[in-house]
């Protein structure tokens, strides 16, 4: 189990749409497919994570096994040793550590999370949990943990990836011993993964704004519950242009350009249909594209084997138990919670 270790949280999410199946599912599983002979791929739920904000706690269980059911409808290859699929919570060594980490940081360091200060500002310090506070370290332990190097994150998530390297280095320098590895810097990441600009699919309603759950009406985007013959009427009624010809603009044509990037990502030729006046023959492509891909898609999800997904949790939440322990026994004894002796 030597290999670099790359870890990638999985979010729950009952109500996902193609943004987040191209945007989330497809990239992290394809980064999976790519680099899981060479490195250790860490994938997981962060359960714990999941009620910094309130949730509805009833929906809590279904959620992660719709999640996990999709990614592997998706094309996760639950079949590979050098992937581990496992739930936050299932590994209390996550909260130990957080524990500890936390009475290592200032009260200020966390107060200048961009993201604390942002939800803070919004909601006002009363009406926002200490969880969402102090979420950095229990991101941090979920990293150093594992001595995971590589975490595909976004620009937005700087701050916090930074914490986790100057926590570890700090707790390696105070207590004289390499405890954590330091995760590579953001730089070192994205040269990693190659990162690209990040794909935004827009909402089909109004594509100023990119496709959510959250839009004004369900109408604008794409669900993967959807049935097709209902989402390829959500793309006839697109919301495009009254232009002359269709082109790839997003600052003029937002809406129609989007119908070709999703056209595009669906392996449809989109460029055949520049500069053709008809945009009834380009919608109607369009919706054929995510009839087949909804399709296709939801007999994936209605194979997917639930005991196979079971078995694999139970594997890699034993195994990564084991890591996890090992790492937390070595901060315990560095700060005197355990004797050297004990083992
Ligand atoms: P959310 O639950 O909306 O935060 O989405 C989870 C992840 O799905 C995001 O971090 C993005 O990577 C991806 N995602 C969400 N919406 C879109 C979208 N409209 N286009 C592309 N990717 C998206």
């Amino acid at each position: 189990m030597n290999k670099p270790v790359i870890l990638t949280g999985l979010r729950v999410n009952n109500d996902l749409h193609i943004g987040n199946y191209f945007g989330a599912l497809k990239p992290i599983i394809d980064m999976t497919k790519d680099h899981s002979e060479k490195y250790q791929v860490n994938l997981f739920i962060p359960d714990l994570h999941s009620f910094t904000t309130p949730i509805n706690h009833t929906e809590l269980q279904t959620q992660i096994v719709s999640t996990l059911r999709a990614f592997i409808a998706a094309g996760l290859p639950l079949g590979s040793h050098d992937v581990y699929l496992y739930r936050q919570s299932y590994i209390p060594a996550h909260s130990e550590l957080t524990w500890i980490l936390s009475c290592f940081t200032g009260f200020g360091e966390f107060g200048r999370m961009a993201e604390f200060k942002d939800k803070s500002g919004r909601l006002g310090v009363d009406h926002i949990g200490v969880g969402q506070f102090v979420y950095p370290a229990l991101q941090a332990a979920d990293i150093l943990l594992y001595n995971a190097q590589y975490i595909p994150v976004g620009e937005d998530q700087r701050q916090h990836i930074e914490y986790a390297r100057n926590i570890a280095e700090r707790m390696n320098n105070k207590f004289g011993e390499q405890l954590f590895n330091l995760p590579s810097s953001m730089e070192e990441m994205y040269k990693f993964f190659n990162r690209k600009q990040g794909l935004r699919i827009r909402d089909l309603v109004d594509p100023t704004k990119k496709m959510s759950k959250s839009g004004d009406s369900s109408r604008g985007a794409i669900f993967l519950s959807d049935r097709p013959e209902d989402a390829a009427k959500k793309i006839m009624s697109a919301t495009t242009d009254s232009l002359e010809d269709i082109q790839y603009d997003y600052d003029t044509r937002p809406g129609i350009s989007n119908l070709l990037d999703i056209l595009k990502i669906l392996g449809g030729d989109a460029s055949s249909f520049i500069g053709q006046k008809q945009y009834g023959l380009l919608k109607t492509a369009v919706a054929e594209a995510v009839s087949i891909f909804l399709s296709d898609f939801q007999s994936k999800l209605e194979q997917v084997d639930d005991g196979a997904i079971a078995a694999k949790l139970t594997v890699s939440e034993k195994a990564m138990n084991v890591v996890a322990n090992n790492t937390l026994l070595k901060v315990q004894r560095a700060v005197g919670l355990r004797s050297t002796k004990e083992t």
